[in-house]
């Protein structure tokens, strides 16, 4: 009887020691993060509940350690966001002062020439001719950073109202005839009729200046085309020219604030580096989008949409 009972005594605790033992390596295990992909053991008693415990507690553990790496990572992508959105704010700064400074030293330069020299008929003309040019695209500066810096920062009001597309153009490219003409170059429209539903003044703002742009970097007897279709729910338009072309390792850089591949042809031009930065700006808020199409050759090409009214 002795004997028996110490061999089952002997037996059932030697199970119960490598249970144990099995927990024990499952719960090291669970410690050196390898988590468990079953239960340790199976057993209808205490030790196999304790054995599922282990198992829901290595889930659960697995489960909010990887919801905090996510968390980690999605953190650390703001910090990056927010980093590079800081760098930019601070050349944006620096290019502004920049921007600003240069017109207003060669304004000062040319007042203090007059105070020196007020009886010289060619100063005269020359600081007259300067000033208003300096002047105009200072002001032209001002007007388009106070645009950006209402869009980027307030809710922007738009106003927006049913417009019919092909009209719109029409009424634009009429409107830039005059000047395409002075430069020897000349307009051509092909656009479907289609509504959508759109801030005007966005509208008109955005040809405007892709117009100007298409106008002002090309080349004499040359053409802007702008051509419009409707394909799937969004209005495609494409304002091509047959300019000076964009160099390709440019095209990344194109819609950044004070961005001129050549600094030179934008200022004879009255250039600001602003407009391209405004246009993507305004585009985006009418929930429209823009790029600048690989053109092969000669010019450039730009291709915005916008959704239609269903
Ligand atoms: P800018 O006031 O200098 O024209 P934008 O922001 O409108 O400024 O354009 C940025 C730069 O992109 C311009 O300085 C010019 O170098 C280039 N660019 C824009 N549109 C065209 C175009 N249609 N053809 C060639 N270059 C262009």
């Amino acid at each position: 009887m002795l004997l028996l009972s110490f061999i089952t005594g002997y037996l059932y605790f030697n199970r119960a020691a490598s249970a144990i033992s099995r927990l024990k390596k499952a719960a090291e295990s669970i410690r050196r993060t390898e988590y468990i992909t079953s239960p340790p053991l199976t057993r209808r008693d205490e030790l196999g509940e304790l054995a599922e415990g282990i198992y829901f507690m290595s889930k659960e553990i697995e489960r909010s350690i990887a919801a905090k790496d996510e968390e980690q990572r999605k953190l650390q992508l703001a910090v990056t966001k927010l980093q590079a959105l800081e760098q930019q704010q601070k050349q944006y700064i620096g290019n502004i002062s920049h921007e600003f400074k240069t017109p207003l030293t060669s304004i000062k330069a040319y007042v203090d020439l007059l105070n020196m020299y007020d009886d010289d008929p060619k100063l005269l003309l020359e600081a007259k001719t300067n000033i208003a040019k300096e002047s105009d695209r200072l002001y032209e500066m001002v007007d388009k950073v106070l645009q950006l810096t209402a869009l980027e920062k307030y809710d922007f009001e738009s106003q927006a109202e049913l417009f019919e597309v092909a009209e719109g153009l029409r009424d634009i490219c009429g409107r830039m005839n005059g000047k395409a003409e002075r430069f020897g170059l000349t307009i051509t429209l092909e656009a479907e009729p289609v509504h959508i539903w759109i801030d005007k003044e966005s509208f008109m703002h955005i040809f405007i200046n892709l117009i100007d742009n298409a106008i002002k970097y090309n080349v004499p007897q040359g053409a802007v085309h702008l051509r419009s279709e409707v394909r799937k729910g969004r209005v495609w338009i494409t304002i091509s020219d047959t300019g000076i072309g964009i160099p390709a390792e440019a095209r990344d850089k194109i819609f950044e604030p004070f961005y001129t591949v050549n600094r030179d042809r934008s200022r004879a031009s009255g250039g600001t580096g602003l407009g391209l930065s405004l246009v993507r700006n305004l585009v985006e808020k009418q929930n429209g989008s823009i790029v600048l199409l690989e053109t092969e050759g000669e010019g450039s090409a730009f291709q915005l949409s916008f959704p239609v009214m269903a």
